[in-house]
Order: structure tokens, then sequence, then C-alpha cells
């Protein structure tokens, strides 16, 4: 298929921001694509791979520019000149091909989605001398057979910041629009069978044969994790209870970072939240599943938590998370940061999916299988009760062992990947802490002068838009810290951010949403000065979460509930 079409569909779609209209024009889109172009739907996506394949484009700013640079003959101060005026790289680059077009009356060839496609999928794999200039060379070579609107949203994709405000749900319901009349019941079937696969293309290869009974044959496989399930808050005991019905498990909620964990014969693999393989970062785990782990195959869900290794106390999760990025000196990490697998649920055993399983049988599998071996792999703690006592004494048990809260699980539920789920409730102190992430930031001056010294925090809003709630600039630290990995200074703060710079003006900078932090705060306000309407009073930054994509921070929702429940000055435990 020709990119140019695509490009088309792009444009088309980014020009309406209605739900409905987006989905008749995607959904018109989709029934003109041949079975062979299924690859298309990956790029509609703004990827290259099924979601669950961590291989991606990650391609900076910086590399994105010398690559406009060098395509159209124009030097890269020139770029970065441009770039600041527009603010918008999609757009410098569909500016600069479209003056060069004029001049050179024409690109060289037409650009085909398979060529597109080809190219981008050889980047994740290149590492060691001479990759940047590879890369360039891929990307280039793209970019000098693009139109102006091709260029566009090569460079967006490269980027990653397609901007077309097409998500799953839109091409799920475009899916059933487009070969299933959106019959009653198709769009279920069709999110079943993406949270199953968490591959989009292969649900196009089904759903393009028109018939729902052919979404069977998709199973859940070892070895391609799918999204995790969430949960919802909840603020009293009282309501946990409303929520999941009695009896309902109630769980220890540990401080730690969730793992999913796949095993096929001899092979474990190890994925986060995120759905990053971190396999080899846990080596003694694998160990501990091979040993301690009845099966020989099976998808567990746990929560892995650090412990002092002399006196085996749990560790919050900001000293233990360096153990997730670290690809070097992994044995003298996994030494001084031992972990703790505490599995609370299983989605797969021995080749048959227990997605729809209830709960409750799922729950005393994995007790049957987990052999419990304290600070190596256990079963999560838990109760079975409808006392409201009980419970209650049971998170506080909880925090006196240093672990968050509760958690509340409905015992007839089944697992919803990708979803917070009213079936499973998290229960924490009057919360005071938010994942957020960072959507701008302030230049300092004096001693901070070339750093970001201010980031601007934003949370999630009911259609995924990310809306601004306060500044942070506590937390952080003046000087480099080299890798201890428990703090984090202003430079490298701003390092870490500075390839998804998206507009400087002045000494503000607006950054796409990509870091994602843990803060603390001390108060919520109504203000008029952020786009959420609240504002966080004395923010305060405790962790990188590198293990949690933007789309899990925190929502407007639950800030409005930890607003609520702060003006009811309750507290509990
Ligand atoms: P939160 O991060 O506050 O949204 O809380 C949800 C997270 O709690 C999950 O993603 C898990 O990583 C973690 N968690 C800790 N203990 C449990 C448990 N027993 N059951 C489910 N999730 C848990």
């Amino acid at each position: 298929m020709k990119y140019l079409k695509l490009a088309e569909f792009y444009e088309e779609a980014s020009d309406t921001t209605k739900r409905l209209e987006k989905i008749e024009i995607l959904s018109k889109f989709l029934k003109q694509l041949d079975e062979c172009d299924r690859d298309v739907l990956y790029l509609l996506m703004g990827d290259i791979y099924p979601e669950y394949d961590d291989r991606k484009i990650g391609i900076s700013n910086q590399l994105a520019l010398k690559c406009i640079a060098k395509s159209t003959g124009i030097n890269e101060k020139d770029v970065l000149k441009e770039w600041k005026n527009i603010g918008d790289l999609g757009r410098v680059a569909e500016k600069l091909v479209s003056n060069k077009k004029q001049s050179t009356l024409g690109g060289k060839g037409v650009l085909t989605t398979d060529k597109v496609i080809d190219n981008l999928r050889k980047l994740p794999g290149l590492v060691g001398k001479g990759t940047v200039g590879k890369k360039i060379s891929l990307i280039t070579e793209l970019l000098t057979s693009a139109s102006s609107i091709e260029a566009l949203y090569l460079v967006r994709t490269l980027i990653g910041d397609l901007r077309i405000g097409v998500k799953e749900s839109t091409i799920r319901d475009s899916i059933s629009s487009a070969f299933f009349n959106s019959e009653e019941g198709a769009s279920k079937k069709i999110q079943d069978a993406i949270d199953k696969t968490n591959d989009i293309a292969a649900v196009f290869d089904i759903a393009a044969k028109k018939k729902l009974s052919g979404f069977n044959k998709l199973k859940l496989e070892v070895g391609k994790p799918i999204k995790v399930m969430l949960a919802e808050k909840a603020l009293t005991i009282e309501d946990a209870f409303v929520s999941v019905g009695k009896p309902c498990a109630v769980e220890y909620k540990y401080d730690g970072f969730r793992m999913l964990i796949h095993k096929e014969g001899d092979k474990v693999m190890f994925f986060t939240r995120n759905l990053e393989n971190v396999s080899s970062q846990f080596p003694e785990v694998v160990d501990y599943i091979k040993k301690y782990v009845k099966g020989k195959s099976f998808i567990l869900d746990s929560e892995a938590v650090g412990f002092n290794k002399k006196t085996k106390e749990y560790k919050p999760f900001q000293e233990i998370s360096q153990r997730i990025r670290r690809k070097y000196n992994i044995e003298k990490l996994r030494d001084e940061l031992p972990v703790e697998i505490n599995v609370f649920d299983i989605l797969f055993y021995e080749g048959k999916s227990l997605l729809s399983e209830p709960f409750q049988k799922r729950s005393v599998l994995v007790r049957k299988i987990v052999k419990n071996h304290p600070y190596k792999i256990v079963t999560s703690k838990q109760i079975i009760t409808s006392d409201e006592k009980k419970a209650e004494a049971f998170y506080k048990k909880a925090l006196g062992d240093n672990q968050e809260g509760a958690m509340f699980k409905n015992l007839s539920a089944g697992y919803q990947p990708g979803r917070r789920v009213g079936h499973m409730l998290k229960i924490k102190p009057e919360s005071k802490d938010l994942d957020l992430v960072i959507t701008g930031g302030e230049y300092g001056t004096g001693k901070r002068s070339g750093w970001l010294s201010s980031f601007i925090l934003s949370c999630r809003g009911k259609k995924g838009e990310f809306l601004e709630v306060g500044k942070m600039g506590t937390g952080i630290k003046e000087k480099s810290t080299l890798d201890t990995g428990e703090d984090i200074s202003f430079n490298e703060l701003t390092e870490k951010l500075k390839p998804y710079f998206l507009k400087e003006s002045g000494r503000t900078v607006k950054i796409k949403p990509k870091i994602v932090v843990s803060v603390t705060y001390q108060e919520i306000q109504n203000s008029p000065n952020y786009n959420s309407g609240f504002a966080l009073r004395f923010p305060r930054f405790t962790a990188l979460r590198p293990d949690r994509s933007p789309d899990s921070v925190s929502t407007l929702e639950e800030l409005k509930k930890d607003y609520d429940s702060q003006k009811r000055n309750w507290r509990y435990g």
C-alpha cells in the first residue's frame, strides 16, 4: 500500500475530535485494507510490532532533526531554528520537504508502507559502533522519497507522537463497524481478542474474514505479555466491601513493582507492568520459579518486593528501582538488593487460559503450585472474610509490615487485562502520593542554570488526555549521585527528559508525556492555574517509575477522590 494513502488517513483522522467521526473514517480505511497490509495496523498505533513486543522505534527528537537536515540538505542549525519557531518537528519536516520538492520537482520514488515498516524495523536491533550513522541512513532513505505530508507523519511516527487521536478502543470499534456492522457483542469479542493477544494485526486478520467465531482461535500465549489488570481505589473498607461484595479476598498490597512471570518448559521470562522484558535482570528469580513453582507452562502475576539482606526488613519501591533498568553488574545488584516475589494471581496454566475463571479458583491454584520460601518466593498474604473488623486488622498489619495497604478482590470475577476494575480495589492510608507524568519544565537560574529546575506534573483526564496539576522542584538533588538509584539530580532528570522535549520558548519547555514519577504532596487545592482544575501543594519527588506507562498515571477521578477525602478530613489507619 502506498504510504501516501496512510498519511492521508492520518490527516483526515486528526481533522476531527469527534469519536464517532473518527470511527467512521477508520472503518472506511480498514475496509479498503488488503489482508497483506495487516502490519499497517501497527502503524495506526504509531508502532511497528505488536504491543507485547518491546522492540520500539525509539528515535529521539535530536536524531530525527539530524535526519530532516540530511534529507533536505538544510543545515542542522536552520532546522533547529525552524523547530523553535514551529514547535512541532513533524510540521518542520513537512515544511522543509515541501520547499525542497518545489525546487527539485518531486521526490525520487513512491514510498510504500512495506518499505517504511522494513526500514523502521531495522532500527531497534542496531547496537554498537556506527549505530547512529546506520539509523540516520535508514531514516533518510525514507524521508528523501517522502512528499511533505508523508514526511510529517514519518517524523511523528519516529518520535512517537502521532497525534491522530486513535486509541485501541477506536480501532476496536472501527473493526466492529467495518466487518461486523457493529452488531451486538462484536465489540466485546474484539476487545477479548485484543486482550488475549495484545496484537492488533492478529485481530484484524480474523476480523477481515468477517466471522466472529474466528476469534475463538486466538489464544493467550506464554512469552507474549498482555496488559495487567489494574485496581480502582477505595476510600474506606466499607466502600471496598460494597464494590467487591461479601465475602471477598483481602490481600497485602505490597510496595514493590509488578512482575509478570512467564514460563514454558525451561524458559522463564519476566515482564513489567509496561510489558518491558526484564528477564535478564533477575537471574535468581529464574531459579526460584524453576525450583518452587510446579508446572511446565504458566503465567503468574506478582509483586517483587525489596528487602534488607541483614535485617530482613522490607524496603520501599524506590530503593530497588535500579534492578529494573540496570543491565550490567547484575550479580552485584542481586546481592545488594534482593527481592522477594509475592505471587497473587495466575492467568494461564498448562496450556489453558484462566482469564475467565473466577478469582477464587485462580487464587487456590496459585497456592497449590507455589511452594512458599520466604525472601525468595511466596504467595500473597490473604484472608477471605465478610467481616470489616477482621479486614481492618489485616490492613493495619500490612501497614505494620512496611507494605502499602490492602487489596480487596471479588472472588468470582475474571481477570480483565488493561483496565482499572471495580472488582479489585486498593486501599492505602490517606493517599498523599500519586504517580504523575512530567509534561513540562522550566530552566533554572544561578547554580541551576542549564538544567530544568521545576517540572510540570500531569494526571490523566477522562478521555486519556493529560491535565496539569502542579509544578515540582523538591525531592531532587542538586548534584549528580552517580547512579545510586535512590536519588536523582536536576541534571540527571533533565537529561532523561531531553529526548522528549517538544517545544522550548524562553525558559519553559513542553515535554512529551513519557517519564512517570511518584510524588508525595501536602494538600490538593482547587486552582484555576492548571487545566485539571486542581493544584498540588508542595509536591515532592520520591521515585522515577520506569515500570509504569503514562497511560497508567493517577487519574483526575483519583485526584478528586483525594480532594474530597481531604475535605472530609478523614484518616484511615
Ligand atoms: P497502584 O499502583 O496504587 O495503582 O496499585 C496497584 C498495584 O499494586 C498493582 O499494579 C500491583 O503492582 C500492586 N500490588 C501489590 N500487591 C498486590 C496484590 N496483592 N494484588 C494485586 N496487586 C498488588
